[in-house]
């Protein structure tokens, strides 16, 4: 890499560090976003070797990178952890390898499909996938399968997934996921909440969102605000959002965070354990506390997913994980340890509680349809020095 171009990337960096994104227009700066390496490199110094990888990765699964997110990397450290977030890296190309076998669909979401975006796991839970696209495609999503893609699995018609809600009395609550719903247009986010808000045996909604991070421009937006504060007057409304990393907490996402708060909505954290991002107990450590500062709960802490390219560089063994994670909850308050450490399995969602020597022990909180009674049970496994999933562990007992 050239010196002058080092020069000049550092100068666009320190330039969009002292951007005022509060007072942009959500939509003009959306505009703006990185969406090809060419671009990517006016920003950041990337070698010829580099480019190269990144134009074969971006054909498979797309960039797009918020100039606001670019502006919290680093540029001259290759190993920053906002920009493992957010830059293609090669190791993307591996789809089997070191970690073990890799899927497209780790949570077994397709398995639940029924139709219109509608996923039903959970007896009490729909979820509903309302867009395929995002602010940013983070590098680590489990569900790269569709992000950012042409697919057929995200919501066509609304109302008929509202339907399919109201018809079962069963479901308490709706996830409405994606993609990011924070970034549909909002009459049209207006519509999907307005067909959920008389259904009577749903108790709250949740918008599963990461603009708060990669995007908090869009929560300055007071019509967006507006028809939040609407909908949870009527409707218990939650967010929860995705910060993996203490410096993505800044004024302006603390700011954007302030404005859900300021309307009644609360704010709940589901962070991934990721190598290199987060996998040292000073980073977790600074996240959850950083989170509590700024009236945001700590809820889950996921272990990656073994999702083909994306496990070989980013899982951590659930080995160092427990032990990590452990070590991090010495620091914490009452509120910084309410998180749980968790494994989204096809299964179910496990809780890992620790381990007794070698052993693993989990607690299962949800299960699939027909099957109550695998909730609450315990499970019980041998840990490796480089088992990261459930399924890499032999069974074992206390
Ligand atoms: S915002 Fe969420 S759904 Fe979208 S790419 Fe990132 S992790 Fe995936």
């Amino acid at each position: 890499m050239p010196s002058e171009a080092v020069h000049d990337s550092n100068v666009l960096s320190t330039a969009l560090a002292e951007k005022n994104w509060k007072e942009m227009d959500y939509r003009q700066e959306l505009k703006r976003n990185i969406t090809n390496v060419d671009e990517l490199s006016r920003y950041l110094p990337l070698t010829a070797e580099e480019k190269n990888d990144i134009r074969q990765i971006e054909q498979i699964h797309p960039i797009i990178i918020p100039r606001y997110y670019l502006s919290l990397i680093d540029p001259q450290d290759k190993d920053d952890p906002i920009r493992r977030l957010c830059v293609p890296d090669a190791q993307e190309m591996i789809v089997a390898g070191g970690m073990g076998d890799t899927t497209q669909d780790p949570y077994g979401d397709d398995k639940h499909d029924k139709g219109n975006g509608v996923l039903h796991k959970y007896d009490y839970t729909a979820l509903v996938v309302t867009s395929e696209y995002c602010a940013m495609y983070c590098r680590h999503c489990f569900r790269k399968r569709m992000v950012g893609l042409t697919n057929d699995k995200t919501v066509k018609n609304f109302h008929k997934a509202a339907e399919y809600i109201a018809d079962h009395p069963e479901i308490t609550n709706v996830v409405m996921s994606g993609g990011d719903p924070l970034m549909l247009p909002t009459k049209i986010l207006k519509k999907m909440l307005d067909s959920l808000r008389d259904i009577p045996h749903l108790n709250h909604v949740r918008i599963g969102s990461r603009v708060p991070v990669s995007y908090p421009i869009r929560l300055f937006d007071d019509e967006l605000i507006e028809v939040l504060k609407d909908f949870n007057s009527a409707k218990t409304l939650f967010v929860p959002t995705h910060f993996n990393h203490p410096r993505e907490i800044t004024s302006v996402s603390t700011e954007a965070v302030k404005r859900l708060r300021d309307v009644g909505v609360t704010v709940n954290n589901q962070a991934v354990l990721l190598a290199g991002v987060n996998d040292n107990v000073k980073t977790l450590r600074d996240l959850m506390n950083g989170l509590l500062r700024i009236g945001v709960n700590p809820y889950y802490l996921y272990q990656c997913m073994p999702v083909a390219r994306v496990r070989h560089h980013f899982q951590v063994p659930l080995k160092k994980g427990v032990d990590l994670v452990d070590e991090a909850r010495r620091y914490f308050d009452g509120y910084a340890k309410r998180f749980k450490f968790i494994i989204a399995h096809d299964i179910g969602k496990l809780e890992i509680c620790g381990r007794i020597g070698n052993k693993l022990v989990l607690k299962q909180l949800h299960a699939r349809h027909g099957r109550d009674e695998e909730i609450s049970r315990l499970l019980v496994r041998e840990l490796t020095e480089t088992g990261g999933w459930l399924d890499d562990l032999p069974e074992a007992s206390l």
